[in-house]
Formats: C-alpha cells, sequence, structure tokens
C-alpha cells in the first residue's frame, strides 16, 4: 500500500537579487530554489527506506539510521558540479513496490546544486531523514516516479535534461584501454627511478600494427618524472617531449592518452629534488579556502590547489593543452575535474579572479568558460576529451570519463561501504552511458557494466 509515503513536499521559492558577475544576460532573473522532504518512521521505517544518491557513478543506501549512525554524523553536504555527478535524488520505501521517486534540477549547465541529506533524532530515539535540495542560479525542479530498477530512470530523466553534445562516445571509435608504465619513482634512496617499459620497447610495440591494437587506447605512465606535470617544467624538458614524441611518431594510426590535471599546481618532487620557483608557482591564481591556501602532498609530489575561474590559471592549463595536442596527443584526459577536494560547498573567495569571491555559482560559471575554450579547441584538432569521474556538467564537451566503480578496492567509495548499508550502483552510465563512454580503472578481473572499456595494464614480457 502507498499509503504515508505521499509525504509533504515543501517547494520554497525564494526570489534573490544575484550578482550577475558571470556569463548570463544582466537581464536574466536569477532564483534560488531548495526542495526539502522529510521521511518519518511513521511513512516509512528506516530499514525499508533506500536512497539513491549520484554519488560519483552512484550509490545505493539503505536503512539511513543506521548508516549515520556508523558514520558517527548526523548531516552529509554533497555538491553539483562536484562530488555530485547529477543534480538528483531518488528514494523508495520497500512498501511501495519498488517505485522510486526523484527530484532533479532542470537546468543541469547553469546553475549549482546542493544536496543534504540528515538524520533528525527525537528524544524517544526514533528519528526522520530530512533531504533538501538547493539550486542557485536560474533554475527549476522536476518530480517523478519511475518503477523497477534504477536504470529506468534513464528515460524520464533524459525526456528532462535535453542534452547536446558535438563529440561522440570513445566507444564509437575504440574498444579498450592499455596502461604502460614507463619510469616511476621508488622509496629506495639509492634506487630513486625504476623503470618498467623503456622507450625503445614501447616504440618497438607501438610499430606492430594489427586492426585490434588500433582500436585501443595506450597511456603510457611517467614519460616525465613522477608522471608530475610539475608546472609544465620537466615534462617539456627536452628529455620528457624528445619520450614523447618518438612512442607517438612510432605508429601515428595509435591513440595515445595524456593528462592535463585542472585544479592542482604540482610545484615539487621532494624525492628527485625537483622543485618550481616560487615566482613561477601562480599563487595569485590558487583557490583562496577560507582558512587559506590548500597545499598538500600526494604520492611523490606536493601541489597547491588553483582556482578554475582565475584567467592566469586557465591561460597556462590552455597552453599545455595546445603543447599535448602538438605532441600528437589524440585523447585528453582533464584531470581533477570537475572534482573539487572537498564534497560541500566550498567556493574561493579571492578578489581578484574571474569570478565574485565567495559564489560557487560564479566560480563555476568561470570555470565552464575555461572547458568551452579547451573543447572548442579538442573539436578544430580531432582530439577527444575525457574526465576524471563522471559529471553532467562535462556532458556536452566530453567522450568519456574514468569511473573506480569496478576497481578491486574502490576508494572513493569507502567513507559510504564501510557502513555496510551502501553500495555502488552504475547509475550515472545507466543514464548517460551511450552519451559518455565510461571505463574503468585498471582491473582486468572485475566484470564491468555494459557498453565500459576495460584498461588493462600492460608489462613488457607479455
Ligand atoms: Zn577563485
Amino acid at each position: 500500500m502507498l499509503r504515508a509515503f505521499l509525504l509533504l513536499i515543501s517547494i520554497s521559492a525564494i526570489m534573490s537579487t544575484y550578482d550577475s558577475s558571470s556569463l548570463s544576460s544582466p537581464e536574466t532573473k536569477r532564483e534560488n530554489l531548495t526542495w526539502s522532504k522529510t521521511i518519518s518512521a511513521e511513512d516509512c521505517q528506516s530499514q525499508n527506506l533506500k536512497l539513491l544518491v549520484p554519488f560519483y557513478e552512484g550509490i545505493e543506501i539503505t536503512d539511513p539510521q543506521v548508516m549515520f549512525r556508523k558514520l558517527k554524523t548526523h548531516h552529509i553536504d554533497l555538491m553539483y558540479p562536484g562530488t555530485l555527478s547529477m543534480p538528483f535524488f531518488a528514494w523508495q520505501c520497500e512498501s511501495s513496490q519498488n517505485t522510486w521517486n526523484y527530484v532533479a534540477v532542470r537546468n543541469f549547465q547553469n546553475s549549482v546544486s546542493l544536496l543534504s541529506l540528515k538524520w533528525q533524532e527525537t528524544a524517544e530515539g526514533d528519528g526522520a531523514f530530512v533531504t533538501s535540495l538547493a539550486c542557485k542560479g536560474n533554475c527549476s525542479f522536476f518530480e517523478g516516479r519511475s518503477q523497477q530498477s534504477f536504470s529506468q530512470l534513464k528515460n524520464p530523466l533524459r525526456q528532462e535534461w535535453s542534452l547536446k553534445s558535438p563529440f561522440e562516445p570513445l566507444s564509437k571509435h575504440f574498444d579498450r584501454l592499455h596502461f604502460y608504465v614507463h619510469e616511476w619513482i621508488t622509496n629506495d634512496p639509492n634506487n630513486r627511478l625504476q623503470m618498467n617499459w623503456s622507450i625503445p620497447d614501447l616504440v618497438s610495440l607501438m610499430q606492430k600494427d594489427t586492426d585490434s591494437e588500433n582500436k585501443a587506447i595506450h597511456f603510457v605512465w611517467g614519460l616525465f618524472p613522477g608522471n608530475a606535470d610539475l608546472g609544465g617544467v620537466p615534462f617539456f624538458n627536452p628529455e620528457s617531449t624528445r619520450k614523447a614524441r618518438e612512442i607517438l611518431a612510432a605508429n601515428p594510426r595509435r591513440a595515445h592518452l595524456a593528462w592535463l590535471n585542472l585544479r592542482t599546481n604540482k610545484f615539487s618532487i621532494p624525492a628527485l629534488g625537483l622543485e618550481v620557483p616560487e615566482e613561477q608557482r601562480l599563487l595569485s591564481a590558487a583557490k583562496l579556502h577560507r582558512s587559506g591556501l590548500k597545499e598538500q602532498d600526494q604520492y611523490t609530489f606536493r601541489w597547491v590547489e588553483m582556482c578554475t575561474g582565475a584567467k592566469a590559471w586557465q591561460e597556462f592549463r590552455l597552453e599545455q593543452f595546445e603543447r599535448l595536442v602538438d605532441l600528437g596527443f589524440k585523447v585528453i584526459q582533464l584531470d581533477e575535474f570537475p572534482l573539487s577536494y572537498t564534497w560541500g560547498d566550498e567556493p574561493c573567495f579571492a578578489e581578484d579572479h574571474d569570478h565574485k569571491p565567495g559564489s560557487s555559482h560564479a566560480e563555476w560559471q568561470a570555470a565552464q568558460s575555461l572547458l568551452r575554450r579547451i573543447a572548442e579547441r579538442a573539436k578544430e584538432h580531432g582530439v577527444f576529451l575525457t574526465t576524471e569521474e563522471p559529471s553532467m556538467v562535462t556532458l556536452p564537451y566530453t567522450s568519456g570519463y574514468i569511473d573506480r566503480i569496478a576497481n578491486d578496492e574502490p576508494d572513493i567509495y569507502g567513507f559510504w561501504t564501510s557502513t555496510g548499508k551502501v553500495r555502488p550502483v552504475p547509475l550515472f552510465s545507466s543514464i548517460f552511458g551511450d552519451v559518455v563512454t565510461p571505463y574503468s580503472d585498471i582491473d582486468p578481473e572485475r566484470d564491468l557494466p555494459e557498453g565500459w572499456l576495460k584498461m588493462t595494464k600492460r608489462y613488457p614480457e607479455q
């Protein structure tokens, strides 16, 4: 019986005089909207409640009360664009015969959204699940229901989210990815760089010409130290450039992939004593968090988080993009994009960037101008763009994305799965897999959802 699950859905609209520092015309009336819903135990017992959240590919949560208790929190915020790949949320109660109820933001390109998931305890030890979806910008919501599996949501959502892309999915041209390691940095102080594939061996391998190999994307890791695009300096030193040219020139029929990081500026590889001079670090284009700049160690390098809405950083990234195209890379992975390092709403407060300070909405509008410019150049050069992790915001510009749902240890989902109440589900790919081709990380033993490209690590002895 569907009875009390049909709850009050409160939609509150707050008119706002939004600062038009972004790309839209000043006449556009902007709105901030919040949709919210409370599901109490009377409506649906927590153990019968299922939530579908587009966290990266997607997660399905059962029994949110227990999940929140195990996470030792009552409140989680997820931002779109960011960790939330679609501005969308769905829920169902077991007694509702597997009907998914959903709400989504219609204008997925020109607004930012924040999904809040909360558990409110009562004095009696009972509680209610409270969720809200807020959007900023010129936005509106749509709601609906769909029976059976979450994959059945594709049709109603796609009808509302009209989508046009001048780019074809990777799967029209490729059927696999091969991953090779040239050099990597070790912990051994006497032997910092170790080699897997030598350059002559890679050249010889690429020269072998078979039709099946030419349907593969090839990615050689470690052409530059630690695979870090260290402010563009080591990669474009004569040695790294020579290596890349030799491998790519060995067989022009083969498509090679390169990464272009968009969010971090790696400025040091301590193990190799490599460091970009302070004056070349573009610190004025770094993201200014409320707490200041964010610097961090990751693997073998140190980075500072940059603002994708700062012109100086955008120009630097475009310059690197052109260099990669000039070297002959056919697939360029926009690395660290559209991911952010925080899950919630954490805008940049810098006052001299090309966005209003403290406004995630304005920051994303500015970031999209970089995406548009890269996409225009990619189209001109016949280059495929892919991204790290899925996001609707990049759909009009890209051909594929890497996702780690099929990994042995999908650490992106570890926060959730540690509760025993959450499972990763291929939600994004079930809705958009025909538009952008998902590809897995390096784990050939795992079964992949239909339509995904498999990335395989290749060793010299094979
Ligand atoms: Zn900024």
